[in-house]
């Protein structure tokens, strides 16, 4: 290896300069840096939203890389053969990237790095997606953590990686390689005309992200554990959005939670916990992969879901007839996120009320959101639904009528989003009837529908459900 051949930075879910491992390890080297993107059947096999969202965030990291002075290469292809090619046209000699801990991208990743390195390349990935790397965090008996509090207790206090700065400048190969045109990949066909109802709440990129992190801390952080489950209140961070992209680091996060701590400020380790909860989620990913299609707990294989037919479509449009699931299923479609409490609380209705199954329900997150994670959106599901670690026991069915009372006193979420609601309704709630598809043939003069399923008789229904289930 020579001081002059390339190292190939495989850019993933990692679009930052700042806090960033690999990035900080090829400049180090002191090498010339080519970065590139592969659009391959892992991207092209992502949902409408995420989809688009990570287009965006391609198309502004592309930016950030041109403005010190590099540039990011886009190539198509199986990512193996368009890595092999990128080695042989530019004579690199390693090819190093950002760990990730899905089955499907550690089962890709391990076939490429062996390929690789049976030809001599230094293949190499690194971490920096997560705080602590899955196995790193192990019980006393050596095993891996099922439950949260315990993880918590166990990582609170460990040693996370100090931040890196962005660099400045990244050495130029002597010639780039050819790139496709990311526009012409067209990743935003999925969204038809969601596409600009969404966009005004997206905050896309590096700079967006370290803005809402300052902004976060400042500003709500101290009052989180307090009004962090108000749906009519916006103190969270908002940050999920860009994590998912890696346009920001957790441990970026985690630095300026820990310093709110030494502050004094109140709210700061609930943020920090919460933080963790994607940790969780990815050391479950990470040593029980099932958890991402399969139930995590095998006794709820017998559970007699039903075929809720079209009510599942009812669901998706925000006309259960339950006015805080549908208000939360249309700021879903209008903003492609969804307040961590009403995520709850569709996935309560949809999975106890309608005993349908989580898959359902994860498969409609994953088309719509645009922070999908794979780790997070399993974990939420099943944990929701019952069936995944650590989850609130099955009889524990949220009374959606009674949270919205709690955490939504005055109506305000619920009118905000949903325009059956009121006489003029505010535009929030309007342009749901802009973003979604016409053949739905919805108007905001549509009478509220009667709910899929009585609340109480819901209920009824998943405890019956629940008890047949054990004995089975
Ligand atoms: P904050 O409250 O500001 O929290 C800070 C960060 O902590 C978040 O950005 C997130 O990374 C992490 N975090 C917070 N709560 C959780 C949690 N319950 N589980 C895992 N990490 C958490 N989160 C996603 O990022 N992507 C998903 O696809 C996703 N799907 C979900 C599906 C269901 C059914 C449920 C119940 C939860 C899901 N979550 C998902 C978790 C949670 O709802 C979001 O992380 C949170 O709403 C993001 O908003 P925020 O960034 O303002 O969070």
């Amino acid at each position: 290896m020579t001081q002059s051949s390339p190292v190939i930075w495989w850019v993933r879910r990692d679009l930052r300069l700042a806090d960033n491992p690999v990035l900080h390890a090829a400049v180090s080297s002191g090498r010339p840096v080519i970065a590139v993107f592969i659009c391959d059947s892992v991207v092209e096999n992502l949902g409408a939203a995420p989809k688009w969202r990570l287009g965006l965030g391609l198309e502004a990291f592309a930016q950030r890389l041109e403005d010190i002075g590099s540039r990011l290469i886009f190539r198509k292809g199986d990512a193996l053969t368009v890595l092999r090619d990128l080695v042989a046209q530019t004579g690199a000699t390693s090819v190093w990237w950002g760990r990730q801990y899905d089955p499907d991208q550690i089962a890709r990743d391990k076939d490429v790095k062996a390929a690789l390195a049976d030809t001599g390349c230094d293949a190499r990935s690194y971490a920096g997606h997560v705080l602590f790397e899955p196995w790193q965090v192990q019980t006393g008996q050596g095993k891996f953590y099922q439950v949260y509090s315990p993880f918590w207790r166990a990582v609170k206090d460990m040693d996370v990686a100090a931040r890196q700065p962005a660099p400045k400048s990244l050495r130029k190969p002597e010639r780039w390689p050819e790139s496709d045109r990311l526009a012409d990949w067209t990743f935003g066909r999925g969204m038809n005309r969601g596409a600009d109802v969404v966009l005004p709440y997206l905050h896309i990129g590096e700079d967006a992200a370290q803005a809402r992190l300052a902004q976060f801390i400042e500003r709500n952080v101290g009052q989180y554990k307090d009004l962090r489950d108000m749906l009519d209140r916006d103190v969270c961070s908002g940050l999920s959005e860009n994590l998912t992209y890696g346009e920001i680091s957790p441990v970026a996060i985690w630095h300026a939670g820990q310093h709110a701590l030494d502050a004094g400020k109140p709210g700061a380790e609930h943020f920090l916990k919460e933080l963790v909860w994607r940790e969780f989620a990815y050391h479950l990913v990470y040593h029980t992969p099932h958890i991402i299609s399969r139930n995590w707990r095998e006794g709820w294989d017998s559970f007699a879901w039903q075929d809720a037919g079209d009510d599942v479509l009812r669901w998706k449009q925000g006309r259960t007839g339950i006015d805080v699931v549908d208000a939360a299923m249309r700021e879903l479609y209008v903003t492609g996120r969804m307040h961590n409490r009403a995520r709850m609380l569709v996935a309560s209705y949809l999975t106890k009320h309608m005993l349908t199954h989580w898959r359902v329900g994860q498969d409609w997150f994953a088309e719509c959101l645009v922070d999908w994670d794979p780790a997070a959106n399993a974990m939420g599901w099943q944990w929701v639904a019952g069936s995944g670690p650590d989850a609130a026991p099955y009889f524990r069915i949220f009374n959606p009528d009674t949270q919205a009372e709690k955490f939504d006193p005055a109506a305000h979420y619920r009118k905000a989003w949903l325009a059956e609601l009121s006489e003029s309704p505010p535009q929030s709630a309007m342009s749901f009837f802009d973003a979604c598809p016409r053949s739905w043939g919805l108007s905001p003069r549509d009478a509220r529908p009667a709910p899929i399923v009585a609340l109480a008789d819901g209920r009824k229904r998943a405890l019956a459900a629940y008890e047949n289930k054990n004995k089975s």
